[in-house]
């Protein structure tokens, strides 16, 4: 391998993102060195962009959720399931690191995820420390990280496709407690709301209804399994209450999935949902100011039981693996991705991500130096 890596590094907020050389890692005993085929740009990058997350040690390499082969391991080297890992195998990784296990978080109240020395790679790792992100050519897998081989019906469009809005989907229908037949409204139609659609429908949910936009991403909804999908945009608040009640025995939906990052919809998920049912909070993963509630109306009289959900543990990532080895075939994941970049190329991307001009952005590292107009290459199979 070539030791010049090239990373495109996001040096400070509003800034624009530069490629920049990194030299190859010394691999200490139990580290590995991730050749870089896909990362992605999700929404917390364009939040990484424009500075909304706190406690981000700028400059950052972006891209917490990544996948490629193996290209040096100093090992033995063995993966989250046990299996050992080889160079030349297909990877990914858990993108959460360093987690103590002996905080209170971790020990007393086992809520690992909220655990105060864990880091995340592409979002709390410097770029200081070296290939912590996978919007570069190679990343460096630090012993201790949670390794997986990606299983051989899964492409690495399919992976990234479903990307982290897969991870946090699995944690949220964890959350959700979803039995069989339960009627889910989904709001936002992005990454993580587009899972959580195919993991309701995988799930044994009865009538799946969205709420988002533009159209293009209510047609994936549909295509992942939502019953009714309503432009947020198109409709009124008060016409999608009349609707979901009228396809819900008047009653109001089960299980309301907030995935839109948005304190008008917290507002109105708490008046969509029935009487005694349960509302997972997932997309307020920056501050999008105060929602207002009625304590007595939306939660005491109504039963109500609203459950926050921060970040991902290993076992979301393994169960998102297996749920791509049986389903990626049937359920259009990689369709989320709608385009790939080059490394240069990733300005453009984070631009079209936040004008929602596609739904997810793909970067293929391996492509430098493309001549203008000639940014994005097509997806692989
Ligand atoms: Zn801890
Ligand atoms: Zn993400």
């Amino acid at each position: 391998m070539s030791d010049r890596i090239l990373a495109a590094v996001m040096t400070a907020p509003g800034r624009p993102v530069e490629i920049r050389e990194f030299g190859a890692p010394d691999l200490p005993a139990g580290s590995a060195l991730l050749r870089t085929a896909r990362s992605e740009v999700c929404g917390t990058d364009v939040h990484l962009w424009h500075g909304r997350l706190s406690g981000v040690p700028y400059p950052i390499i972006p891209g917490h959720v990544s996948a490629g082969t193996l290209e040096a391991i100093n090992g033995p080297l063995r993966g989250l399931d046990g299996s050992t890992l080889r160079e030349g195998d297909r990877a990914v990784f858990f993108d959460v690191h360093r987690t103590c296990g002996r905080c209170r978080a971790c020990t007393v109240h086992r809520t690992p995820t909220r655990c105060p020395s864990r880091r995340v790679y592409g979002i709390t790792d410097p770029a200081s420390e070296g290939l912590y992100g996978g919007w570069a050519q190679a990343i460096y897998l630090e012993p201790g990280v949670g390794i997986a081989r990606l299983p051989d019906a899964v492409t690495f469009d399919d992976y990234i496709g479903a990307g982290c809005g897969l991870l946090t989907a699995v944690h949220i229908l964890e959350r959700a407690a979803l039995r069989p037949a339960d009627t889910v409204l989904v709001q936002g139609t992005g990454a993580v709301g587009l899972s959580a659609i195919a993991l309701a429908r995988l799930g044994g949910a009865s009538t799946i209804v969205a709420i988002g936009a533009p159209a293009a991403r209510l047609d994936l909804a549909r295509a992942m399994g939502a019953d009714c999908v309503y432009d947020v945009e198109g409709s009124t608040a008060a016409e999608r209450l009349e609707q979901v009640r009228a396809v819900t025995h008047g009653e109001g939906v089960d299980v309301v999935i907030e995935a839109a990052g948005s304190a008008r919809a917290f507002e109105e998920g708490l008046a969509l949902a029935r009487d005694g049912g349960r509302y997972v909070v997932a997309g307020h993963y920056t501050d999008n100011g105060p929602s207002i509630v009625n304590a007595h109306h939306h939660i005491n009289r109504k039963h109500l039981e609203v459950r926050g959900c921060w970040g991902s543990e290993p076992g979301h990532f393994l169960r998102a693996l297996s749920v791509l080895e049986r389903h990626a075939a049937n359920v259009p994941w990689r369709r989320i991705g709608g385009r790939t970049y080059a490394l240069d190329r990733l300005n453009d991307a984070l631009a079209d991500a936040e004008a929602m001009r596609i739904t997810k952005a793909l970067v293929d590292p391996s492509v430098v130096g493309q001549r203008s107009g000639a940014s994005a290459v097509q997806p692989s199979a």
